[in-house]
């Protein structure tokens, strides 16, 4: 048997310290990525160019990638792929322009203003792993609702090949995405020198995309100097079954996840033991046949969960505190349940809706809240690429009204200026407006 099986009796909650979920990052990835960072802060493209030897085994002739190299990395990818990252790039644009958000306004009756101006940040840095894969998708999902945010500056990092260059899938997906400027450097020296600048590479105001420990640690360590989007956890499926699920297929779903990486997490929530049974059976037989079955069944061993619940409602409940990254609704009347699910990331309804669909090229943002932090938080939208601005336009009439108000809860906090700010524009009003 490939994942462990939680039993709730008939009334138990499940509770997500029965989970083996992996916790906060180890201290001593912190405390390298934060050595590195201040490294990067003190020596700049120097130590940019040791750490590139020391982790990637190769020094980039210069950093930046020019766009003559962008160009003929489209020569070189095959067209079919090219073809796919066009139709992907056009549907995440799509998606993403519904999410832009508009500035708005409104009047009072005595002609005073309010409202919320939304601008771009001016600058946004992302991070595409390049380690051990290529990752083209994360290239669009990241760069396309910046693009649509209206970013003015999209600069990309990614770490150096062994021959000191970048895949002309990455560049390729680059170019298709609008990306501006890119860096061939990686791991926490890359996030270090988009959050605080080198010679070679101008600071940015935005750091978003995945990455591996050393990345995350560096996010989250240089966060508040440059705004970032979510520290990424391993990747998570959970699938929601009922007696219209069909096992194969729930089989192939929970591979998918697990193939990621050993740390990934599947999870099936069902009301029917012998049903776990059967797709633990089909899994056995698919990763015989799959070139990833170290990595599926590490995954599945260690981080793999079977949750068998009393009935529907508990099995709904258990889904909600898993509270996972993606989640898979195999159930008759799927979208009838959509309403009880509260935590998810991401939530594929019925069974044609395969997660991979998602990871490519459905539209939404595959960059999702793992770790249970689905609890409160969001996809990658392009709500991360713009700040808003509150925006307050006062009329003699509405400070008039307003003014006393103010004036009594800036006292009551002694604030004697904030009181006067506002008093010597009564006072003005009350007096005639000329000569103000
Ligand atoms: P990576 O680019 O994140 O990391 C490679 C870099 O790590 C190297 O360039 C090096 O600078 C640094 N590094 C390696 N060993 C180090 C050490 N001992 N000390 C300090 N720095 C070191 O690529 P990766 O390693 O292949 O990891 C990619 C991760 O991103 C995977 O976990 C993958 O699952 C994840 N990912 C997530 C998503 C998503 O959307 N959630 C998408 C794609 C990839």
């Amino acid at each position: 048997m490939f994942m462990n099986t939680i039993v709730l009796s008939e009334g138990q909650r499940l509770a997500s310290s029965q989970l083996p979920r992996q916790g906060v990052l180890p201290a001593s990835i912190t405390e390298s990525a934060q050595a590195i960072i201040a490294e990067v802060q003190e020596r700049e493209d120097d130590a940019l160019r040791d750490f590139c030897l020391k982790f990637d085994g190769v020094v980039p002739e210069s950093f930046s990638v020019d766009s003559d190299t962008m160009d003929k990395a489209l020569e070189c990818v095959d067209p079919a792929f090219l073809d796919a990252l066009e139709k992907a790039a056009d549907q995440i644009r799509d998606f993403h322009e519904r999410e832009l958000a508009q500035s708005w306004f409104t009047a009072r009756e005595d002609g005073t203003i309010l409202g919320v101006k939304v601008t771009p940040v001016p600058s946004a840095g992302i991070y595409v792993p390049g380690g051990r894969a290529q990752y083209p998708s994360t290239v669009l999902m990241n760069a396309v609702p910046a693009k649509v945010a209206g970013v003015k500056r999209i600069v990309m990092v990614t770490p150096p090949q062994k021959d000191g260059g970048i895949s002309p899938y990455t560049l390729a997906a680059a170019k298709v995405a609008g990306v501006d400027e890119i860096y061939a450097v990686g791991g926490a020296q890359a996030i270090a020198a988009l959050a605080y600048g080198t010679q070679s590479i101008p600071r940015v105001a935005k750091i978003t995309g995945p990455g591996n420990a050393y990345v995350a640690a560096a996010k989250r360590l240089v966060s508040g100097d440059a705004g970032i989007d979510m520290v990424a956890g391993p990747s998570e499926v959970c699938v929601l079954v009922d007696s219209s699920a069909d096992a194969t297929v729930v089989a192939a779903d929970l591979m998918a996840q697990a193939e990621h990486d050993p740390l990934a997490a599947c999870y099936l929530v069902t009301c029917d033991p012998n049903f776990a049974k059967k797709v633990q059976e089909r899994i056995e037989v698919l990763v015989a046949a799959s070139p990833r079955a170290a990595i599926t069944k590490e995954s599945l061993d260690t981080q793999g969960v079977v949750v068998v619940a009393s009935d529907m409602d508990a099995a709904i409940d258990a889904v909600n505190v898993i509270a996972p990254e993606h989640l898979e609704l195999h159930c008759e009347n799927a979208m009838g349940l959509l309403g009880k699910i509260e935590n998810a990331g991401a939530i594929f309804v019925g069974p044609w809706s395969s997660e991979p669909l998602g990871d490519y090229v459905a539209g939404p943002n595959h960059t999702l809240p793992t770790g249970g932090t689905a609890l409160f938080s969001n996809p990658l939208s392009v709500e991360d690429f713009v700040k808003r601005s509150s925006v307050v336009c006062y009329t003699p009439e509405g400070l008039s009204s307003d003014g006393p108000a103010a004036q009594t809860l800036a006292q009551a906090e002694g604030l004697w200026a904030h009181a006067l700010s506002v008093g010597l524009r009564r006072k003005l009003i009350e007096e005639g407006l000329d000569g103000y």
